[in-house]
């Protein structure tokens, strides 16, 4: 009701930016995405959408976007030396019985080209190759400066500039990042590059001491997608866009069993992203100047849920926007509703990584209890995540301050 004709500038046209502008045009607002790059063309990687984030694409009316999905079956852990599985993790049909939503995993490009096709039908328009230098607030509403341009006014802007966010660190401070100590290379493989018997069918983790191996399909099984992880001192920059020698996943991962072997020995061309720790910041809202996805809460990608934050974010800042005549108090809310979750997924996340890296004597503990959980009570396992996948924040009752339990308008998983 309150955002019919405000104008909104997004910044970033990365997935929570245009989740952002779809659902703010959808309620009215006249929204321009700005985008530094020339072209969407994403550099290849797939994603995967656990069914919170489902629940946002279907509000936002993508529901259709799953045809372009993959539904794995399971995650399944194996031991990356000897290749023996010891958990799994039920998704597919149990997923879905129990959220109500399926699990998708995605070529980044596709999941942003359906975005950017749902676009025109809201009036919400996308400025690709126009950088934005920098942002002013003021006391009601907010300038931004494009590269090369004057200033333009809007009545709000959010920043979804990424993890390197400049709003952020011009505006908003927090402390240094931390690196971790540990990289990623990410990469996509071909599968007529692979004996069919390397091709796995459901997302397989290969866990190892300070190392591991995520692999799951796409496009039909065409493709698929890595991500290795590796432990190690020296430090690499935070981006999507740093090329690295395929060849050095390859010697990381060498004496593994023949699967995880075959799978980064095939690899074609790869990127290498260095893992940081961003501190919880002090604050994402400044008047009518809000944060939102990894500007925000950049997390490591260890529960696949930095995206999916990203949708949640914009549903529920366009909610709550649309709800109160004064953006400022909106903004606030927004922070409020969103940060106790996005926290505890950061905090999540980060001890994930710890489990994958174990090394003996705790690996073969904790890959025992794991693996006597999924045969004893495989459902067990799953309803380990219903704090994440079974929230829906598009039912949340928007003023409400809710943030992560079962309670009126949370989607109450089916045991
Ligand atoms: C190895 C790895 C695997 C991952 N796997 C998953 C997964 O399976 N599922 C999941 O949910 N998440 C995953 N993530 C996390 C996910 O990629 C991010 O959380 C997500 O991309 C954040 O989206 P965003 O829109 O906030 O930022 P981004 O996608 O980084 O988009 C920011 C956009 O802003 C633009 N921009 C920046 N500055 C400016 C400026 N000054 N002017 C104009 N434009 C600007 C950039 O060009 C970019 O397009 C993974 C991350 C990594 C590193």
């Amino acid at each position: 009701m309150h955002l019919r004709d405000k104008s909104i500038a997004v910044i970033g046209g990365g997935i929570g930016g245009l989740a952002a502008a779809l659902a703010l045009g959808r309620r009215g607002a006249r929204v321009t995405v700005f985008e530094q790059a020339p072209t969407l063309a994403e550099v290849g990687a797939g994603l995967q959408i656990g069914p919170n984030g489902v629940a946002v694409l279907d509000a936002l009316g993508l529901g259709d976007a799953g045809v372009l999905a993959s539904r794995p079956s399971a995650v399944v852990l194996r031991n990356g030396r000897t290749g023996r599985s010891f958990a799994r993790l039920p998704l597919g049909t149990a997923a879905e019985a129990r959220y109500g939503r399926p699990y998708w995993q995605f070529h980044r490009a596709d999941l942003l080209g359906i975005l950017t096709a749902a676009l025109p039908a809201t009036g919400a328009v996308l400025r690709l190759d126009t950088r934005i230098d920098s942002v002013e607030p003021e006391a009601e509403r907010v300038l931004i400066v494009p590269e090369n341009a004057g200033p333009v006014p809007f009545d709000i802007v959010i920043a979804a500039d990424g993890v390197r966010s400049r709003v952020r660190s011009v505006h908003f401070g927090g402390s240094r990042p931390r690196f971790t100590g540990h990289v990623a290379w990410r990469g996509l493989v071909p599968a007529d590059r692979l004996d069919p018997v390397f091709i796995p069918r459901e997302t397989t983790v290969f866990t190892g001491p300070g190392r591991h191996l995520v692999a799951y399909p796409l496009r039909g099984g065409s493709i698929v997608n890595l991500v290795a992880i590796e432990k190690r001192a020296e430090w690499a920059a935070e981006g999507w866009t740093h090329p690295d020698d395929p060849a050095a996943p390859a010697r990381a991962f060498v004496g593994w069993c023949p699967e995880a072997e075959a799978l980064v020995t095939a690899l074609p061309e790869t990127f290498l992203w260095g893992l940081f720790d961003h501190p919880v910041l002090p604050r994402w809202t400044m008047g009518r100047l809000a944060l939102l996805g990894d500007a925000c809460h950049p997390m490591l990608p260890f529960l696949a849920q930095g995206a999916t934050m990203a949708l949640e974010d914009a549903w529920v800042l366009a909610a709550l926007l649309d709800e109160s005549p004064e953006p400022e108090r909106a903004l606030a809310a927004y922070e409020d509703r969103r940060r106790p979750r996005t926290s505890r997924v950061q905090r999540e996340a980060a001890r994930s990584g710890r489990i994958y890296h174990l090394r003996w004597p705790a690996a073969p503990i904790a890959q025992g209890g794991m693996a006597m959980a999924s045969r004893l009570a495989p459902g067990r396992l799953l309803a380990r995540f219903d704090w994440l996948y079974g929230v829906d924040v598009t039912r949340q009752a928007s003023s409400s301050t809710q943030t992560g339990t079962w309670s009126e308008g949370f989607s109450q998983p089916r045991t």
